[in-house]
């Protein structure tokens, strides 16, 4: 991504009359714009398509027969309650909207009073599964989680061969995503405990977070046809937090041969606002410098633009919030340190003739970058639980107990342009249904 792209609705010095999307801590400035669906608490109204600016959330179906001028199709794609029609559509339209939106929402609009009652407030609203994805895939795409990882699961082969040639992932449950401040049940399962030949069923002993980013995709495209790797943007619609909640222990016993299953399945978190690929053109970097000796990736997954510019400095953290102690910041790592792009997650995704459905979600992988404050999960921290990590109050972590609630926020900032955030992502987690 070239800085010619970045437009005027990425100005630094625009400024909205809703006075809190003006305040400096603000996570949704007008620059940032980002889509959610909401309903209002106390209502039964289905979910409505709104945007997040400062504390208030503007209702699109509200506004739809005002969009109509701008937006083809408004009426339909921004009444429905769910994003997946609207990401179902061009990049053209979506650009189209996010210029409309700023042009009602700008300080001196003269839209001001069209817009106001369709405001709603934050804390009046609950927010829902922005779109309910058919399909969900989990990348591996920090090579510094796969060789931390792999070394606790295979000591002596922590990073297998495959890794540098294939952006690896699995094909997850799409079913059990949930949207931030779901409460998270321990799963049963089978897990081999140490010193025991045979596995027993049971609440998992080792429940962990991973922090992750998700890849909402839009524009489907045609079975058999690959997306080529300098048109994967035009499929990604936008970026939330996503926590991909792992049981450790049902994990290590179940994954060979086939890889994840049960020990992923039970539940994956996402925050509710969709920040666009739009609002996230003036954080856009170059991929990640592979190491010198590294080979280059294959032709199909190597783009001139991508190297350049496909990456995003996406600086994402995790927060324990234990009963009785401080918040404790687990770790913290930029996206931009990401041995794959998301581009080259859609060209490999797509390489072999399978497509892709507007609504579908990648999760990046863990997110983990170099030293022991950027690592994304407990099996990292605690490394697979021998090095218990202290909180606050003197009580201590291996792995996540029951009450324990997971946060995960994430900012970009670049000199020169408006800092913007993603909300949170947050879960509790509830104890195991007895057995
Ligand atoms: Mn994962």
């Amino acid at each position: 991504m070239t800085d010619s792209q970045i437009d005027e609705t990425h100005a630094p010095d625009r400024r909205s009359w809703i006075a809190s999307a003006n305040d400096t801590h603000t996570e949704f400035p007008i620059q940032n714009l980002p889509f959610g669906v909401f309903r209002q608490a106390r209502s039964d109204r289905a979910g409505r398509i709104g945007v997040a600016i400062g504390d208030r959330i503007v209702d699109l179906a509200g506004l739809a027969s005002h969009l109509g001028n701008d937006i083809e199709d408004a009426a339909t794609l921004l009444t429905a309650p769910s994003l997946a029609p609207l990401m179902g559509r061009a990049p053209r339209l979506w650009q189209a909207l996010r210029r409309a939106l700023v042009r009602l929402l700008e300080a001196g609009s003269r839209d001001q009073g069209t817009v106001e009652p369709h405001l709603v407030a934050m804390a009046d609203a609950e927010m829902l599964l922005p779109a309910r994805p058919g399909g969900f895939i989990d990348f591996f795409a920090s090579i510094q989680h796969a060789t931390n990882a792999g070394s606790l699961f295979r000591p002596t082969a922590p990073l297998l061969p495959n890794y540098k040639y294939v952006p690896i992932g699995y094909n997850g449950r799409a079913s059990t995503i949930r949207v931030d401040g779901t409460g998270v049940r321990r799963p049963n399962g089978q897990r081999l405990r140490p010193g025991e030949e045979s596995p027993t069923f049971g609440p998992s002993l080792r429940l962990d977070y991973e922090m992750e980013l998700g890849i909402f995709l839009g524009g489907a495209s045609t079975v058999g046809e690959p997306v080529a790797i300098a048109d994967a943007w035009q499929h990604i619609f936008g970026v939330c937090l996503l926590n991909d909640w792992s049981a450790r222990d049902i994990q290590a016993w179940e994954y060979q041969p086939l890889g994840p299953f049960l020990g992923k399945s039970f539940a994956t978190t996402i925050s509710p606002w969709i920040v666009t690929a739009e609002a996230l053109k003036p954080f856009r970097v170059a991929a990640s410098a592979r190491p010198s000796g590294d080979p280059a990736p294959l032709p199909h997954l190597l783009d001139p633009a991508d190297q350049a510019g496909g990456g995003i400095d996406i600086q994402v953290s995790a927060w324990l919030h234990a009963a009785g102690a401080a918040p404790a910041r687990l770790g913290s790592a930029s996206a931009a340190g990401l041995y794959w792009t998301p581009a080259q997650m859609v060209a490999h995704q797509t390489s072999n003739g399978c497509n892709l459905e507007a609504g579908d979600l990648y999760g990046t992988g863990t997110i983990s970058g170099d030293g022991a404050q950027a690592l994304g999960s407990l099996l990292e921290i605690t490394r697979g639980g021998a090095s218990p990590l202290a909180l606050s109050n003197g009580d201590s972590r291996t792995f996540l107990r029951d009450g324990d609630e997971l946060v995960l926020t994430a900012r970009c900032e670049r000199q020169g342009f408006a800092p913007i955030g993603f909300g949170a992502c947050r879960g509790t987690i509830l104890p195991a249904l007895d057995i």
